[in-house]
C-alpha cells in the first residue's frame, strides 16, 4: 500500500474530521457500520496456515478459508454466533478480571484520550473506553439481567455480522500497550479485553496474517521466519565474524550444548534483521568479554510469542516451547535478549500457564554472585537487568568515547515498562556507556510511554498510514528531544520497536536512527586482547 505523503498526512491528522478538531459524529455509535477499504485492515490469515495450525495439538483454531474484511460473505461458520456467545460465555467464568472489567467501568473518560489510536486517528471507537464497550454491549445484552429485560435501554446490543466485523476492526487497532489502563481509577485492562475479542474472533475464524505466519513458523522451526536450525546458527556465525573484523575479538557461541549453566533465548529478529543484528553483536561481545557459560538454542530460537496476540492457548503452547528446551538442556536458568512482549508473556503469564518452573535454579549471576530473587518463579533475567548488576559490582569497563557519535533518548518498551517495571536499568545502562542522553517529556515516558504504535501484529505494510497516525503521539516526543538536545538516536529495549521505530522515525523524524541498548553496550565495551580499529559508528561500521 502507498503511504501518503508525510505534508498530507499530518495536515490531515490536524485538521481532518474527528473528534480532537470539534467533528462530531450525528449518529449514534452503534448505528455506524464499519467501512472495510485497502489500507484500514490487516490481511486475514491465509487458510493453509490456519489449517495447519487446527492441526496441531493444544490449539483450536477453525474455519481456515480463504475471505477478505471486504466481503459481504465472510463465510463465518453456520452456528457462528452461539460459537461466539458460549466462548464468550467460557472466558467469563475462567477470567475473573474480564467479568470485573465488564462489570466495573464508571465511564468517567480518564482513559479516552490516552491512546495513541484515538490520538492519530480521532476515531471515537479508538478510544479506550469504546473499545471496550464493543464487547460490554454484547455481555450486558446476553449475561446481566438488566440487559436482557431491557436491551438497548440498558446498554445492550444483539450480536450480528456487523458487530463481529466492528470486533474486528478495532482488536486489529489496539496495540495491547496498556497506556489506559495506567490513567483508569479502576485499573480495567483494555489491553486484556483486546486479548479477549481477538480471542473470540478466532473461534469463528477471523485472524490477521501477519500474527498468524510467525505462529506457525515459530510452532514448526522454533522462530517468527521459519529460519531452519542450520540458517539460524549460519546468522550468528556471521556476527561473530563480523565482530571478529571489527574488534579483533574470536567470539565461539555454542549451541544445543547441554550442561551449559544459562539458555540465552532473544527475538529472532536480532539475529536476521538490522538494526536488532547489532544488538545481537552486542550481546556476543559481552557474553564473550565475561566469559560466561551459556548456550544458543536452534529450536527454542524465539523469545518473541505472537500467541499473546492470538489467543491464551497458543501463547502457554509457544511459551512452553523454552521450558522445555531448559529442561532439556539441563542449564540452571534462562537469560533473555531484548524483547518486549516476550516479557509480558514471561512476567505476567507464564507462572500460571506453565510455571513455577521449578526444574531450574533461582538465577544467580557466576560474575557477581547477584540472585535475582524477582525471578524465583520464572527463572528468567532479563539481559538489561544482568548488564546493569555486571555495571553496579565493576565486572565490565566502558569507553563512552566509543559512542561519541550517538545522541540519544530512551523509549520505554510498552511490555518491559507497564508488564515488568523494568523502568531503571535501562537508563542506568545508558548513563555508563553513553556522554549525553536525554529524556522526552514525562507524560510520555516510563509507565505513561507512549506505543510504537505497530505492535500485536500490527507492523504490517497493508496498514503504514493507521500505523504512522498512531504512532504520531511517540514520533512527536521524540521530535521534541530532537529540536531541543539534537538527539540522533532512540534507544529502546524490544526489538518489534527496533523495526516499528526505525519506520516511524523514517517517516516523522528522519534524523533519528533506532539502536538497542546492548548494541549502545558492545560499542562501548573495553575487552581485553582486543584489537579495535576507529569504528565511527561503533557495532555498524563498514570496514573494508
Ligand atoms: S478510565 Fe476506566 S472507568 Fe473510566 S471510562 Fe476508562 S475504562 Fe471506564
Ligand atoms: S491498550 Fe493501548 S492501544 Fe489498546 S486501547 Fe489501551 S491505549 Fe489504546
Amino acid at each position: 500500500m502507498a503511504v501518503v505523503k508525510i505534508d498530507t498526512l499530518s495536515r490531515s491528522v490536524a485538521e481532518g474530521p474527528s473528534l480532537m478538531t470539534g467533528s462530531i459524529p450525528r449518529r449514534d455509535w452503534k448505528d455506524m457500520p464499519v467501512q472495510f477499504k485497502p489500507g484500514n485492515y490487516a490481511y486475514p490469515a491465509k487458510s493453509e496456515i490456519i489449517a495447519y495450525l487446527d492441526s496441531q495439538p493444544g490449539l483450536n483454531l477453525p474455519n481456515a478459508r480463504d475471505w477478505s474484511p471486504e466481503d459481504d460473505d465472510w463465510k463465518l461458520p453456520e452456528d457462528w454466533k452461539e460459537t461466539i456467545i458460549n466462548g464468550l460465555a467460557e472466558r467469563l467464568d475462567k477470567f475473573r478480571s474480564l467479568k470485573i472489567f465488564m462489570d466495573c467501568c464508571v465511564r468517567c473518560g480518564a482513559c479516552a484520550d490516552k491512546c495513541h489510536f484515538f490520538l492519530g486517528t480521532g476515531d471515537p471507537k479508538n478510544m479506550p473506553v469504546m473499545r471496550a464497550e464493543l464487547l460490554r454491549s454484547i455481555y450486558r445484552q446476553e449475561f446481566t439481567l438488566a440487559g436482557k429485560l431491557l436491551g438497548k435501554m440498558a446498554g445492550g446490543r444483539e450480536m450480528t455480522v456487523g458487530v463481529l466485523k466492528e470486533w474486528f476492526m478495532y482488536a486489529y487497532q489496539c496495540t495491547e500497550c496498556r497506556r489506559c489502563s495506567v490513567f483508569c481509577p479502576y485499573g480495567i485492562d483494555t489491553a486484556e479485553i483486546t486479548m479477549m475479542l481477538r480471542e473470540l474472533l478466532h473461534l469463528v475464524g477471523c485472524g490477521i496474517n501477519w500474527a498468524m505466519e510467525p505462529v506457525a513458523n515459530s510452532n514448526r522451526t522454533g522462530n517468527h521466519m521459519g529460519l531452519t536450525p542450520q540458517a539460524f546458527k549460519g546468522n550468528v556465525d556471521f556476527l561473530c565474524e563480523d565482530i571478529e573484523g571489527l574488534t579483533g575479538i574470536t567470539v565461539n557461541p555454542t549451541f544445543n550444548r547441554k550442561g551449559a549453566e544459562v539458555l540465552f533465548i532473544t527475538p529472532s529478529a536480532d539475529v536476521f534483521a538490522e538494526p536488532g543484528l547489532f544488538t545481537c553483536m552486542g550481546y556476543l561481545l559481552l557474553f564473550e568479554a565475561i566469559g560466561l557459560d551459556y548456550t544458543w538454542s536452534t529450536y527454542s530460537s524465539e523469545g518473541g510469542n505472537f500467541g499473546l496476540f492470538t489467543s491464551n492457548e497458543v501463547m502457554k503452547k509457544l511459551n512452553g516451547k523454552m521450558y522445555a528446551e531448559a529442561k532439556r538442556l539441563g542449564v540452571k536458568w534462562i537469560l533473555g535478549g531484548e524483547c518486549g512482549h516476550m516479557w509480558r508473556v514471561v512476567h505476567q503469564y507464564m507462572d500460571t500457564m506453565n510455571g513455577p518452573a521449578d526444574f531450574l535454579e533461582v538465577p544467580k549471576s557466576p560474575i557477581t554472585g547477584t540472585v535475582f530473587d524477582n525471578a524465583a518463579s520464572t527463572k528468567m533475567v532479563h539481559i538489561s537487568e544482568f548488564t546493569a548488576d555486571l555495571i553496579k559490582n565493576k565486572k565490565i569497563k566502558f569507553d563512552k568515547s566509543r559512542n561519541s557519535h550517538v545522541k540519544a533518548t530512551f523509549h520505554d518498551s510498552c511490555n518491559p515498562a507497564r508488564a515488568m517495571g523494568l523502568l531503571d536499568e535501562p537508563r542506568y545502562i545508558l548513563d555508563h556507556v553513553l556522554d549525553e542522553w536525554h529524556e522526552m517529556p514525562e507524560n510520555t515516558i516510563r509507565e505513561k510511554t507512549f506505543c510504537c504504535g505497530s505492535g500485536t501484529a500490527l507492523n504490517t505494510d497493508e496498514i503504514m498510514e493507521l500505523r504512522m497516525r498512531s504512532g504520531l503521539p511517540r514520533a512527536n516526543a521524540v521530535k521534541h528531544v530532537f529540536d531541543k538536545h539534537a538527539v540522533n538516536t532512540l534507544a529502546t529495549v524490544c526489538a518489534i520497536d527496533r523495526a516499528t521505530l526505525t519506520t516511524l522515525m523514517d517517516y516523522w523524524v528522519p534524523e533519528v536512527t533506532v539502536a538497542g541498548i546492548t548494541e549502545l553496550v558492545g560499542n562501548a565495551l573495553v575487552v581485553e586482547g582486543e584489537k579495535r580499529q576507529e569504528l565511527d559508528e561503533g557495532l555498524r561500521t563498514l570496514v573494508f
